[in-house]
């Protein structure tokens, strides 16, 4: 079944830039995804119209039923726990703890009472130590953020996603960052969390072997237009 599908989405920032024009595609419930294409294309931009931290200028987006482009503020909080968002500079609280960024990444929570005060019951605890233990970061649980190394920040950024159960994660340029070693990690992570949980991914990369090697199929992407949309061993040297 379909999961996430755009129909003629085009961005216009300001008078003269035209980030994305006409763009269509669909993206299948657990496929793993990736959208490559040169610096300024459109990848970044894309992700952000379809959990609407903008709007695009036309066109709609259709996610698990919805027309993300018309939802009010309600459904867009609800939204917004189906999809997890993963940064290629994490953007983890520093001065917290692997755990509490974990625990503080749950939607709404910072305006509860208990955000506030920071305390967070025993489930929710339990849930953030085995999504930390599951990414090998169990040694890492209370250390804080601004300790941990690139790779180590990226799982924790990783595990803040998972915890709201997401059906799709969103991942702009999660590798962009880290060193080979620390990218393959990330990469089996989220290659891992699609085909054992279910959990379909979209993933700005511009390492086109990464994209060739991890994904089911790959989106390429020039200019604000789909250049190309196909599996990976139909790949030419064209695009
Ligand atoms: P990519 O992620 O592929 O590098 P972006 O989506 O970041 O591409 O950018 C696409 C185009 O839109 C570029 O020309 C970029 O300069 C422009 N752009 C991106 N964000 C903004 C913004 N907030 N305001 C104006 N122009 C922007
Ligand atoms: P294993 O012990 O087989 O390695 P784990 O449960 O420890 O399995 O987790 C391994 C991988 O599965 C990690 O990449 C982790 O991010 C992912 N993962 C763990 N729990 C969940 C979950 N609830 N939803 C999605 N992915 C998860």
């Amino acid at each position: 079944t379909v999961l996430l599908e755009l129909k003629n989405v085009s961005k216009q920032y300001g008078k003269d830039t035209k980030a994305l024009s006409d763009v269509n595609f669909s993206v299948k419930e657990g496929e793993f995804v990736s959208i490559i294409g040169p610096s300024g294309a459109g990848k970044s931009t894309l992700l952000r119209c379809i959990n609407r931290m903008i709007d695009a200028s036309s066109g709609d987006i259709i996610f698990d039923g919805d027309n993300v482009c018309t939802l009010g503020k309600k459904n867009l909080k609800t939204l917004r726990t189906k999809i997890g968002m993963i940064f290629q500079h994490y953007n983890l609280v520093k001065r917290l703890s692997a755990m509490e960024n974990v625990l503080h990444g749950r939607l709404g929570y910072k305006s509860t009472f208990a955000g506030v005060l920071g305390i967070y019951n025993q489930d929710e605890k339990e849930k953030a130590l085995n999504l930390l233990e599951g990414l090998g970061l169990g040694e890492q649980i209370y250390k804080r953020a601004d300790q941990l190394s690139g790779g180590q920040k990226q799982r924790v950024g990783i595990a803040r996603a998972l915890i709201q159960e997401p059906k799709m994660l969103l991942c702009d340029e999660p590798i962009a960052s880290l060193d080979p070693n620390s990218s393959k990690v990330i990469m089996d992570h989220l290659r891992n969390i699609t085909t054992s949980y279910g959990i379909t991914c979209l993933v700005n990369l511009h390492q086109v072997d990464a994209a060739l090697k991890y994904s089911d199929r790959i989106i390429g992407v020039n200019q604000g237009k789909v250049v190309f949309d196909g599996a990976p061993d139909e790949i030419t040297d064209e695009i």
